[in-house]
Protein backbone atom coordinates (compact mmCIF):
# COMPACT_ATOMS: atom_id res chain seq x y z
CA UNK A 1 0.00 0.00 0.00
CA UNK A 2 1.47 3.62 -0.62
CA UNK A 3 0.48 7.08 0.91
CA UNK A 4 -1.58 8.85 -1.75
CA UNK A 5 -3.11 12.67 -0.50
CA UNK A 6 -5.25 14.01 -3.02
CA UNK A 7 -3.64 17.40 -2.80
CA UNK A 8 -6.13 20.62 -5.08
CA UNK A 9 -4.41 23.79 -3.56
CA UNK A 10 -5.71 27.03 -3.92
CA UNK A 11 -3.45 28.70 -1.67
CA UNK A 12 -0.55 28.35 -3.60
CA UNK A 13 -2.23 30.37 -6.24
CA UNK A 14 -2.34 33.34 -4.37
CA UNK A 15 -0.23 36.02 -5.48
CA UNK A 16 3.56 35.40 -4.32
CA UNK A 17 3.31 37.91 -1.41
CA UNK A 18 1.26 35.69 0.36
CA UNK A 19 3.89 33.14 0.89
CA UNK A 20 7.40 32.04 0.83
CA UNK A 21 7.92 28.75 -1.28
CA UNK A 22 9.84 26.62 1.59
CA UNK A 23 10.10 22.71 1.59
CA UNK A 24 10.47 21.25 4.87
CA UNK A 25 14.12 20.47 6.68
CA UNK A 26 14.94 16.74 6.65
CA UNK A 27 15.10 15.11 9.92
CA UNK A 28 17.40 12.53 10.65
CA UNK A 29 15.53 9.47 11.63
CA UNK A 30 11.87 9.82 11.71
CA UNK A 31 9.64 7.16 13.24
CA UNK A 32 5.50 7.56 13.09
CA UNK A 33 4.02 7.55 16.38
CA UNK A 34 0.50 8.76 15.73
CA UNK A 35 -1.78 8.42 13.05
CA UNK A 36 -5.17 9.28 13.21
CA UNK A 37 -6.96 6.54 10.34
CA UNK A 38 -10.46 7.84 11.39
CA UNK A 39 -9.67 11.27 10.15
CA UNK A 40 -7.45 10.49 6.86
CA UNK A 41 -10.91 8.40 5.51
CA UNK A 42 -12.57 12.30 6.02
CA UNK A 43 -9.51 13.63 3.71
CA UNK A 44 -9.98 11.26 1.27
CA UNK A 45 -5.92 10.13 2.24
CA UNK A 46 -5.14 6.74 1.72
CA UNK A 47 -2.70 5.60 4.10
CA UNK A 48 0.79 4.00 3.38
CA UNK A 49 3.14 1.51 4.98
CA UNK A 50 4.90 3.17 8.23
CA UNK A 51 8.36 4.25 7.45
CA UNK A 52 6.73 5.79 4.04
CA UNK A 53 4.59 7.92 6.42
CA UNK A 54 6.97 8.38 8.65
CA UNK A 55 9.22 10.52 5.41
CA UNK A 56 6.40 12.07 4.54
CA UNK A 57 4.76 13.33 8.04
CA UNK A 58 8.51 14.50 8.97
CA UNK A 59 8.65 16.44 5.99
CA UNK A 60 11.59 14.05 4.98
CA UNK A 61 9.80 13.12 1.53
CA UNK A 62 7.43 15.67 -0.13
CA UNK A 63 4.52 13.47 -1.43
CA UNK A 64 2.79 14.22 -4.85
CA UNK A 65 1.07 17.09 -5.68
CA UNK A 66 2.12 19.04 -2.67
CA UNK A 67 3.36 22.81 -3.47
CA UNK A 68 4.90 23.17 0.15
CA UNK A 69 5.41 26.89 1.55
CA UNK A 70 5.04 29.16 4.63
CA UNK A 71 2.17 32.11 5.40
CA UNK A 72 3.00 35.61 5.99
CA UNK A 73 0.82 36.80 9.11
CA UNK A 74 1.27 39.31 11.54
CA UNK A 75 -0.52 39.84 14.41
CA UNK A 76 -0.76 41.87 18.00
CA UNK A 77 0.44 39.69 20.56
CA UNK A 78 -0.45 40.53 23.97
CA UNK A 79 -1.98 43.81 22.57
CA UNK A 80 1.76 45.08 20.79
CA UNK A 81 1.58 44.97 17.25
CA UNK A 82 4.52 42.90 15.49
CA UNK A 83 5.07 43.73 11.94
CA UNK A 84 5.83 40.30 10.85
CA UNK A 85 5.06 36.67 12.24
CA UNK A 86 4.18 34.08 9.61
CA UNK A 87 4.77 30.33 9.89
CA UNK A 88 8.02 30.38 11.55
CA UNK A 89 8.09 26.43 12.02
CA UNK A 90 5.01 25.08 10.14
CA UNK A 91 5.04 24.25 6.47
CA UNK A 92 1.63 24.17 4.51
CA UNK A 93 1.97 21.27 1.75
CA UNK A 94 -1.65 22.08 0.40
CA UNK A 95 -4.68 20.93 0.91
CA UNK A 96 -7.56 18.45 0.26
CA UNK A 97 -10.86 18.21 0.02
CA UNK A 98 -12.67 15.58 1.99
CA UNK A 99 -15.48 13.33 1.74
CA UNK A 100 -17.73 15.99 3.24
CA UNK A 101 -16.98 18.02 0.84
CA UNK A 102 -14.76 20.70 3.09
CA UNK A 103 -11.57 21.97 1.95
CA UNK A 104 -8.88 21.68 4.40
CA UNK A 105 -5.12 22.31 4.97
CA UNK A 106 -2.32 19.73 5.70
CA UNK A 107 0.59 21.74 7.80
CA UNK A 108 3.76 20.16 9.16
CA UNK A 109 4.02 21.93 12.24
CA UNK A 110 7.91 21.69 13.85
CA UNK A 111 9.18 20.96 10.01
CA UNK A 112 12.51 23.26 10.08
CA UNK A 113 13.07 27.01 10.09
CA UNK A 114 11.26 28.92 7.33
CA UNK A 115 11.56 32.89 6.25
CA UNK A 116 9.63 34.04 9.12
CA UNK A 117 11.42 32.24 11.91
CA UNK A 118 13.43 35.03 13.54
CA UNK A 119 15.09 33.39 16.14
CA UNK A 120 13.43 30.31 16.35
CA UNK A 121 14.79 27.24 15.18
CA UNK A 122 11.84 25.70 13.13
CA UNK A 123 11.11 22.33 15.21
CA UNK A 124 8.95 21.86 18.34
CA UNK A 125 9.33 19.23 20.62
CA UNK A 126 7.42 16.15 21.38
CA UNK A 127 5.80 17.64 24.61
CA UNK A 128 3.18 20.38 22.94
CA UNK A 129 3.07 18.35 19.92
CA UNK A 130 1.23 15.16 22.09
CA UNK A 131 -0.33 17.73 23.96
CA UNK A 132 -1.76 19.46 20.66
CA UNK A 133 -2.65 16.26 18.89
CA UNK A 134 -4.78 14.81 22.19
CA UNK A 135 -6.49 18.08 23.07
CA UNK A 136 -7.37 19.33 19.55
CA UNK A 137 -8.67 15.72 18.82
CA UNK A 138 -10.35 16.29 22.10
CA UNK A 139 -11.61 19.38 21.23
CA UNK A 140 -13.13 17.66 17.87
CA UNK A 141 -14.85 15.01 19.79
CA UNK A 142 -16.78 17.80 22.39
CA UNK A 143 -18.49 19.23 19.39
CA UNK A 144 -15.86 22.40 19.29
CA UNK A 145 -14.59 23.74 15.64
CA UNK A 146 -10.96 22.71 16.05
CA UNK A 147 -8.22 22.39 13.70
CA UNK A 148 -7.31 17.90 14.14
CA UNK A 149 -4.46 16.15 13.97
CA UNK A 150 -3.15 13.67 11.55
CA UNK A 151 0.33 12.41 12.73
CA UNK A 152 2.98 12.62 14.70
CA UNK A 153 6.48 12.02 13.60
CA UNK A 154 8.87 11.17 16.56
CA UNK A 155 12.47 13.22 14.30
CA UNK A 156 14.90 11.08 16.16
CA UNK A 157 16.74 14.62 17.14
CA UNK A 158 16.43 16.61 19.97
CA UNK A 159 15.14 20.06 20.18
CA UNK A 160 17.11 22.84 22.97
CA UNK A 161 14.42 24.09 24.93
CA UNK A 162 15.22 24.72 28.89
CA UNK A 163 17.15 21.24 28.58
CA UNK A 164 18.01 19.11 25.17
CA UNK A 165 14.51 17.18 24.75
CA UNK A 166 12.72 14.81 21.76
CA UNK A 167 11.82 16.48 18.57
CA UNK A 168 8.64 15.91 16.80
CA UNK A 169 6.80 17.12 13.32
CA UNK A 170 2.66 17.37 14.02
CA UNK A 171 0.47 17.23 11.27
CA UNK A 172 -2.56 19.60 11.44
CA UNK A 173 -5.28 19.91 9.58
CA UNK A 174 -7.41 23.11 9.55
CA UNK A 175 -10.10 24.72 7.29
CA UNK A 176 -7.93 26.86 6.70
CA UNK A 177 -4.96 29.21 8.69
CA UNK A 178 -6.17 32.28 7.52
CA UNK A 179 -6.34 34.67 11.01
CA UNK A 180 -6.74 37.76 11.84
CA UNK A 181 -3.16 38.89 11.12
CA UNK A 182 -3.04 37.08 7.71
CA UNK A 183 -5.41 40.79 6.85
CA UNK A 184 -3.54 42.38 9.23
CA UNK A 185 -0.08 42.39 7.06
CA UNK A 186 -1.28 43.42 4.21
CA UNK A 187 -3.39 46.54 5.62
CA UNK A 188 -0.44 47.21 7.49
CA UNK A 189 1.79 47.82 4.91
CA UNK A 190 -0.80 49.19 2.51
CA UNK A 191 -0.82 46.48 0.14
CA UNK A 192 -4.50 46.99 -0.09
CA UNK A 193 -4.31 44.84 -4.10
CA UNK A 194 -3.33 41.78 -1.84
CA UNK A 195 -6.22 43.07 1.04
CA UNK A 196 -8.76 42.33 -1.50
CA UNK A 197 -7.51 39.17 -2.80
CA UNK A 198 -7.43 38.20 0.84
CA UNK A 199 -10.68 38.97 1.50
CA UNK A 200 -12.22 37.69 -1.88
CA UNK A 201 -10.88 34.61 -0.81
CA UNK A 202 -11.70 34.06 2.39
CA UNK A 203 -15.24 34.75 1.17
CA UNK A 204 -15.25 32.15 -1.44
CA UNK A 205 -13.78 29.52 1.13
CA UNK A 206 -15.56 30.11 4.38
CA UNK A 207 -18.72 32.28 4.12
CA UNK A 208 -19.69 32.47 0.61
CA UNK A 209 -22.88 33.95 1.10
CA UNK A 210 -21.14 36.92 2.95
CA UNK A 211 -21.33 40.02 1.05
CA UNK A 212 -18.32 42.18 0.72
CA UNK A 213 -15.63 42.85 3.45
CA UNK A 214 -18.31 44.21 5.97
CA UNK A 215 -20.10 40.63 5.08
CA UNK A 216 -16.92 38.86 6.34
CA UNK A 217 -16.24 40.78 9.17
CA UNK A 218 -20.43 39.36 10.39
CA UNK A 219 -19.67 36.01 9.54
CA UNK A 220 -16.26 36.27 11.53
CA UNK A 221 -18.04 37.54 14.28
CA UNK A 222 -20.84 35.27 14.44
CA UNK A 223 -17.96 32.39 14.12
CA UNK A 224 -16.17 33.65 16.87
CA UNK A 225 -18.81 34.61 19.09
CA UNK A 226 -19.83 30.57 19.24
CA UNK A 227 -16.24 29.22 19.57
CA UNK A 228 -15.61 31.29 22.63
CA UNK A 229 -18.94 30.43 24.17
CA UNK A 230 -18.22 27.00 23.54
CA UNK A 231 -14.88 26.71 25.21
CA UNK A 232 -16.55 28.45 28.18
CA UNK A 233 -18.62 25.57 28.52
CA UNK A 234 -15.81 23.42 28.81
CA UNK A 235 -14.06 25.86 31.35
CA UNK A 236 -11.05 25.92 28.39
CA UNK A 237 -8.71 28.35 28.30
CA UNK A 238 -6.73 29.17 25.00
CA UNK A 239 -3.76 30.98 26.53
CA UNK A 240 -2.69 32.83 23.88
CA UNK A 241 -5.59 34.37 22.05
CA UNK A 242 -3.14 36.98 20.01
CA UNK A 243 -4.94 38.14 16.74
CA UNK A 244 -2.07 35.55 15.00
CA UNK A 245 -3.86 32.83 16.72
CA UNK A 246 -7.09 34.07 15.95
CA UNK A 247 -8.79 32.09 12.97
CA UNK A 248 -11.04 33.81 10.27
CA UNK A 249 -13.09 30.01 9.97
CA UNK A 250 -13.77 30.04 13.76
CA UNK A 251 -12.06 27.20 14.76
CA UNK A 252 -9.54 27.28 17.77
CA UNK A 253 -6.31 26.96 16.47
CA UNK A 254 -2.33 27.33 17.69
CA UNK A 255 -3.05 24.94 20.66
CA UNK A 256 -0.07 26.26 22.65
CA UNK A 257 -0.36 27.03 26.89
CA UNK A 258 -3.90 26.07 26.56
CA UNK A 259 -5.28 23.83 29.71
CA UNK A 260 -8.72 22.84 30.74
CA UNK A 261 -9.72 24.13 34.36
CA UNK A 262 -10.12 21.55 37.15
CA UNK A 263 -11.88 23.30 40.23
CA UNK A 264 -13.27 26.89 38.95
CA UNK A 265 -12.28 29.86 39.32
CA UNK A 266 -12.83 32.57 36.29
CA UNK A 267 -9.44 34.39 37.10
CA UNK A 268 -8.09 31.17 36.00
CA UNK A 269 -4.57 31.18 33.97
CA UNK A 270 -1.94 28.42 33.46
CA UNK A 271 -0.25 29.92 30.77
CA UNK A 272 3.67 31.09 31.84
CA UNK A 273 3.84 34.24 29.73
CA UNK A 274 0.54 35.30 30.84
CA UNK A 275 1.92 37.79 33.43
CA UNK A 276 -1.02 39.71 33.84
CA UNK A 277 -3.93 37.59 32.88
CA UNK A 278 -4.67 39.35 29.75
CA UNK A 279 -6.29 35.54 28.59
CA UNK A 280 -7.42 34.74 31.59
CA UNK A 281 -10.44 31.99 31.05
CA UNK A 282 -13.06 35.27 32.35
CA UNK A 283 -11.20 37.70 29.33
CA UNK A 284 -12.11 35.45 26.81
CA UNK A 285 -15.04 36.58 25.46
CA UNK A 286 -13.83 40.91 25.98
CA UNK A 287 -10.62 39.52 23.74
CA UNK A 288 -12.47 38.34 21.29
CA UNK A 289 -13.73 41.12 20.89
CA UNK A 290 -11.06 43.07 21.06
CA UNK A 291 -9.30 40.50 17.87
CA UNK A 292 -12.47 41.22 15.37
CA UNK A 293 -11.77 44.83 15.94
CA UNK A 294 -8.07 44.30 14.96
CA UNK A 295 -9.60 42.27 12.02
CA UNK A 296 -12.38 45.64 11.80
CA UNK A 297 -9.48 47.81 11.25
CA UNK A 298 -7.72 45.67 8.75
CA UNK A 299 -10.55 45.40 6.33
CA UNK A 300 -11.30 49.20 6.52
CA UNK A 301 -8.79 49.85 4.39
CA UNK A 302 -9.70 48.43 1.46
CA UNK A 303 -13.32 50.36 1.15
CA UNK A 304 -13.77 53.36 -1.05
CA UNK A 305 -15.81 55.28 1.44
CA UNK A 306 -13.77 55.16 4.62
CA UNK A 307 -15.94 56.91 6.74
CA UNK A 308 -18.90 54.80 5.86
CA UNK A 309 -16.91 51.93 6.32
CA UNK A 310 -16.00 53.06 10.30
CA UNK A 311 -19.70 53.25 11.15
CA UNK A 312 -20.59 50.49 9.35
CA UNK A 313 -17.53 48.47 11.17
CA UNK A 314 -18.28 49.93 14.07
CA UNK A 315 -21.76 48.80 14.04
CA UNK A 316 -20.77 44.76 13.52
CA UNK A 317 -17.89 45.02 15.99
CA UNK A 318 -20.29 46.75 19.04
CA UNK A 319 -22.53 43.86 18.61
CA UNK A 320 -20.38 41.08 19.46
CA UNK A 321 -20.55 41.61 23.38
CA UNK A 322 -24.50 41.03 23.08
CA UNK A 323 -24.34 38.11 20.67
CA UNK A 324 -21.36 36.39 23.18
CA UNK A 325 -23.75 36.81 25.78
CA UNK A 326 -26.94 34.98 23.89
CA UNK A 327 -24.02 32.19 22.76
CA UNK A 328 -22.37 32.05 26.72
CA UNK A 329 -26.13 32.13 27.92
CA UNK A 330 -27.59 29.11 25.68
CA UNK A 331 -24.58 27.16 26.23
CA UNK A 332 -24.66 27.23 29.91
CA UNK A 333 -28.42 26.94 30.30
CA UNK A 334 -28.45 23.86 28.25
CA UNK A 335 -25.62 22.70 30.82
CA UNK A 336 -28.37 23.21 33.62
CA UNK A 337 -30.76 21.97 31.45
CA UNK A 338 -32.49 24.96 30.39
CA UNK A 339 -33.66 24.69 26.93
CA UNK A 340 -34.76 28.32 25.94
CA UNK A 341 -33.56 30.65 28.47
CA UNK A 342 -34.88 33.68 29.64
CA UNK A 343 -32.94 36.54 31.24
CA UNK A 344 -33.88 34.93 34.99
CA UNK A 345 -32.18 32.06 33.78
CA UNK A 346 -29.20 34.25 33.62
CA UNK A 347 -29.02 35.37 37.66
CA UNK A 348 -29.87 31.06 38.04
CA UNK A 349 -26.41 30.62 36.14
CA UNK A 350 -24.07 33.37 37.91
CA UNK A 351 -25.28 32.22 40.75
CA UNK A 352 -23.93 28.46 40.48
CA UNK A 353 -20.91 29.65 39.25
CA UNK A 354 -20.40 32.02 42.05
CA UNK A 355 -21.14 29.18 44.44
CA UNK A 356 -18.71 27.19 42.71
CA UNK A 357 -15.46 29.92 42.33
CA UNK A 358 -15.90 30.45 46.47
CA UNK A 359 -16.15 26.56 46.70
CA UNK A 360 -13.78 25.21 44.65
CA UNK A 361 -16.13 23.15 42.97
CA UNK A 362 -14.39 20.55 40.14
CA UNK A 363 -16.06 22.48 36.83
CA UNK A 364 -16.35 18.90 34.72
CA UNK A 365 -17.22 17.20 37.50
CA UNK A 366 -20.18 19.64 39.33
CA UNK A 367 -21.71 19.95 36.00
CA UNK A 368 -21.77 16.42 34.69
CA UNK A 369 -23.22 15.44 38.52
CA UNK A 370 -26.01 18.04 38.44
CA UNK A 371 -29.11 16.75 39.90
CA UNK A 372 -27.39 13.63 41.76
CA UNK A 373 -25.94 13.94 45.21
CA UNK A 374 -22.41 13.93 44.01
CA UNK A 375 -22.70 17.14 42.68
CA UNK A 376 -22.66 18.65 46.10
CA UNK A 377 -19.55 16.72 47.13
CA UNK A 378 -17.59 18.57 45.29
CA UNK A 379 -18.17 21.91 46.97
CA UNK A 380 -15.88 22.32 50.34
CA UNK A 381 -19.73 23.34 51.95
CA UNK A 382 -22.13 21.14 50.08
CA UNK A 383 -24.75 23.48 51.53
CA UNK A 384 -23.60 26.20 48.97
CA UNK A 385 -24.99 23.73 46.33
CA UNK A 386 -28.50 23.02 48.20
CA UNK A 387 -28.76 26.53 48.60
CA UNK A 388 -28.48 26.74 45.09
CA UNK A 389 -30.78 23.36 43.76
CA UNK A 390 -33.49 24.13 45.37
CA UNK A 391 -34.62 26.99 43.24
CA UNK A 392 -32.77 25.13 40.23
CA UNK A 393 -35.09 22.11 41.18
CA UNK A 394 -37.94 24.17 40.55
CA UNK A 395 -37.33 26.01 37.55
CA UNK A 396 -36.55 22.61 35.98
CA UNK A 397 -40.16 21.72 36.64
CA UNK A 398 -41.03 23.71 33.56
CA UNK A 399 -38.68 22.16 31.37
CA UNK A 400 -39.11 18.62 29.28
CA UNK A 401 -36.01 16.84 28.99
CA UNK A 402 -33.72 18.18 30.97
CA UNK A 403 -31.36 15.17 31.81
CA UNK A 404 -30.83 14.44 27.91
CA UNK A 405 -29.80 18.21 27.00
CA UNK A 406 -27.40 17.95 30.49
CA UNK A 407 -26.14 14.68 29.58
CA UNK A 408 -25.18 16.50 25.79
CA UNK A 409 -23.96 19.40 27.54
CA UNK A 410 -21.76 18.23 30.49
CA UNK A 411 -18.40 16.05 29.22
CA UNK A 412 -17.79 13.47 31.59
CA UNK A 413 -14.12 13.34 30.43
CA UNK A 414 -12.00 16.52 29.08
CA UNK A 415 -7.75 16.24 29.00
CA UNK A 416 -7.02 17.38 32.19
CA UNK A 417 -3.71 19.06 32.72
CA UNK A 418 -2.26 16.82 35.34
CA UNK A 419 -3.00 13.48 32.62
CA UNK A 420 -1.49 15.10 29.79
CA UNK A 421 1.38 15.69 31.66
CA UNK A 422 1.69 12.47 32.74
CA UNK A 423 1.36 11.06 29.30
CA UNK A 424 3.90 13.35 27.82
CA UNK A 425 6.49 12.23 30.60
CA UNK A 426 5.62 8.32 29.64
CA UNK A 427 6.22 9.23 25.66
CA UNK A 428 9.34 10.99 26.14
CA UNK A 429 10.28 7.49 28.21
CA UNK A 430 8.77 5.95 25.11
CA UNK A 431 5.89 4.70 26.53
CA UNK A 432 2.33 5.78 24.56
CA UNK A 433 0.26 3.87 26.65
CA UNK A 434 -1.56 6.65 28.20
CA UNK A 435 -1.69 8.83 24.96
CA UNK A 436 -3.58 5.98 23.00
CA UNK A 437 -5.62 5.85 26.25
CA UNK A 438 -6.55 9.18 26.64
CA UNK A 439 -7.35 9.62 22.59
CA UNK A 440 -9.91 6.44 22.87
CA UNK A 441 -11.63 7.92 25.81
CA UNK A 442 -11.99 11.60 24.66
CA UNK A 443 -12.89 10.54 21.65
CA UNK A 444 -16.16 9.65 23.46
CA UNK A 445 -16.33 12.37 26.38
CA UNK A 446 -20.26 12.23 26.67
CA UNK A 447 -20.37 8.68 27.76
CA UNK A 448 -19.63 7.51 31.45
CA UNK A 449 -17.21 4.65 30.81
CA UNK A 450 -17.37 3.48 33.82
CA UNK A 451 -13.66 1.40 33.50
CA UNK A 452 -11.86 4.93 32.97
CA UNK A 453 -13.37 6.41 35.96
CA UNK A 454 -9.86 6.94 37.08
CA UNK A 455 -9.70 10.11 34.22
CA UNK A 456 -12.11 12.14 35.98
CA UNK A 457 -10.66 12.43 39.01
CA UNK A 458 -9.02 15.76 39.76
CA UNK A 459 -5.35 16.18 40.68
CA UNK A 460 -4.59 15.33 44.19
CA UNK A 461 -2.48 17.85 45.57
CA UNK A 462 0.90 17.08 43.98
CA UNK A 463 -0.54 16.51 41.11
CA UNK A 464 -1.54 19.90 40.35
CA UNK A 465 -0.16 21.51 37.38
CA UNK A 466 0.53 25.08 37.91
CA UNK A 467 1.83 26.59 34.96
CA UNK A 468 1.85 25.72 31.45
CA UNK A 469 4.51 26.43 28.13
CA UNK A 470 4.44 26.99 25.09
CA UNK A 471 7.12 24.73 23.77
P1 LIG B 1 2.56 31.27 18.58
O1 LIG B 1 1.99 32.48 19.27
O2 LIG B 1 3.18 30.27 19.49
O3 LIG B 1 1.53 30.62 17.73
O4 LIG B 1 3.75 31.74 17.60
C1 LIG B 1 4.13 33.07 17.39
C2 LIG B 1 5.13 33.15 16.26
O5 LIG B 1 6.37 32.53 16.63
C3 LIG B 1 4.70 32.48 14.97
O6 LIG B 1 5.17 33.26 13.89
C4 LIG B 1 5.43 31.15 15.03
O7 LIG B 1 5.63 30.59 13.75
C5 LIG B 1 6.74 31.55 15.67
N1 LIG B 1 7.43 30.44 16.34
C6 LIG B 1 7.04 29.79 17.46
N2 LIG B 1 7.94 28.84 17.80
C7 LIG B 1 8.91 28.87 16.86
C8 LIG B 1 10.12 28.12 16.65
N3 LIG B 1 10.52 27.15 17.47
N4 LIG B 1 10.87 28.44 15.56
C9 LIG B 1 10.51 29.42 14.72
N5 LIG B 1 9.39 30.16 14.87
C10 LIG B 1 8.59 29.89 15.91
MG1 LIG C 1 0.51 31.09 16.31
MG1 LIG D 1 2.27 28.28 17.59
Amino acid sequence: MTLSIPFDNSYARLPGGFFSVQAPDPVRAPRLVAFNADLARVLGIQPGEAQEMAQVFAGNAVPEGAQPLAQLYSGHQFGQYNPQLGDGRAILLGEVVGADGIRRDIQLKGAGRTPYSRSGDGRAWLGPVLREYVVSEAMAALGIPTTRALAVVETGETVLRERALPGAVLTRVAQSHLRVGTFQVFAARGEIAHLRSLTDYAIARHYPDAQGPMGLLAAVRDAQARLIALWMGVGFIHGVMNTDNSSISGETIDYGPCAFMDSYHPDTVYSSIDRFGRYAYSNQPDIAVWNLAQLATALIQQMEDKEAAVEEATGIVHAMPGLLEREWLRVFAAKIGIDRPTDADKALVTDLLNRMAREQADFTNTFRALGSARARDQFTDPTAYDGWAEGWQQRLGQEAGPDALMRAANPAFIPRNHRIEQMIAAAVNDDYTLFHRLNAVLARPYEDQPDQIDLTRPPAENEVVQATFCG
